[in-house]
């Protein structure tokens, strides 16, 4: 303006923002991804500047904890709350070390969440702090993340993984342990013997003239008597005791810490249990606390041999 104050020029600073704008549009596009990176994760992140006390927790450790996004990021002893009261400790614990004198100031730690509703969640914990020169903490960062459903799957995975266990060691028809899992439990018990210095019997029982009883009435039939006979055999012995079947009509059992005399009257009490009249031969060996279980059940099959050639429906016993 002249001294009149006419308008007599202007002058002006234009500046050019859309670099900054652009800047500005690649942060957030930047954010939007690394929030959907941390949602397809599952993975949030947090960051706490310890001297300030300023937080900033990302979209997804909210979601996880089941914290409303909306409100500030929770205090330590918040965080703290969200916590499985069984877990707290062990968690407190690891942060206390890896902030402590000394720490690398790394931690991982597996721990559950209860959601505000109650819901319970697993999750892996990671952390990190800084510290200064001095040792003294600045900063830390950290990571959860969601791992219940890859427990879940995994729990799922070893129950598949038990059941398909347990299917391979039982006889399909009788429910009964098979010959794989007599093997395998006569070894676990001759082992036990052997440490406890306890005695141990086998009984091998065979029933007499099976193939006329099949051929007289019918293949189901003779099923369904070994599926009765190995309930009611199952029903009468002490759980200790192993029984299975060892192969066709031939049974196997085990009877831990018991000598022969002890054994014998539960031997007869099977042998005479055999249902529809039929009959059945047994054999009962005593262990003679060396022997390995392929001769202990060889002298059991050797002595049922002896007791199908006395005329069947009898138990030899060996010492
Ligand atoms: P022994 O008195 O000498 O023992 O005569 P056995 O007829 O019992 O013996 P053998 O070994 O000659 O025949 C066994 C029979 O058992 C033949 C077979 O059909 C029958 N058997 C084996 N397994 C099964 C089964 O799972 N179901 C049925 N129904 N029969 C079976
Ligand atoms: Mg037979
Ligand atoms: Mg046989």
């Amino acid at each position: 303006r002249d001294s009149s104050g006419a308008v007599i020029g202007l002058v002006g600073v234009s500046t050019d923002v859309s670099a900054l704008r652009e800047a500005d549009e690649e942060v957030r596009r930047r954010d939007a991804q690394l929030a959907e990176a941390q949602a397809l994760s599952r993975v949030g992140s947090w960051e706490w500047e310890v001297t300030t006390g300023d937080q900033r927790w990302s979209e997804e450790a909210y979601r996880i904890i089941g914290r409303d996004p909306s409100m500030p990021p929770p205090t330590f002893e918040e965080f703290l709350d969200c916590v499985h009261p069984e877990d707290r400790r062990r968690l407190a614990d690891a942060v206390a070390t890896a902030i402590g004198a000394g720490s690398d100031g790394v931690y991982e730690i597996k721990h559950r969440i209860v959601r505000p509703d109650g819901e319970e969640r697993t999750c892996c914990c990671r952390g990190r702090v800084f510290f200064d020169l001095d040792g003294t903490p600045l900063r830390m960062i950290g990571a959860v993340q969601d791992i219940t459903e890859r427990k879940r799957a995994e729990a799922e995975r070893e129950a598949l993984i038990e059941k398909l266990d347990a299917l391979a060691r039982t006889d399909e028809l009788t429910g009964l342990l098979n010959r794989r899992a007599w093997d395998e439990e006569l070894s676990r018990e001759l082992a036990r013997a052997r440490r406890e210095g306890s005695p141990l019997c086998v009984a091998v029982l065979d029933l007499d003239g099976f193939k006329a009883y099949n051929d007289a009435h019918g293949h189901q039939a003779g099923d369904e008597l070994l599926r009765s006979l190995a309930r009611s055999w199952h029903d009468q012995l002490r759980h200790t005791d192993v029984l299975a079947r060892y192969g066709g009509e031939e049974f196997a059992a085990a009877f831990p810490a018991w000598p022969l005399e002890a054994a014998l009257p539960v031997v007869e009490r099977l042998r005479t249990a055999v249902p529809a009249g039929q009959t059945c031969s047994a054999s009962l060996v005593a262990w003679d606390r060396s022997e390995r279980a392929v001769d202990l059940v060889g002298r059991a099959d050797l002595a049922l041999y002896q007791a199908k050639l006395r005329g069947r429906n009898r138990t030899v016993t060996s010492g």
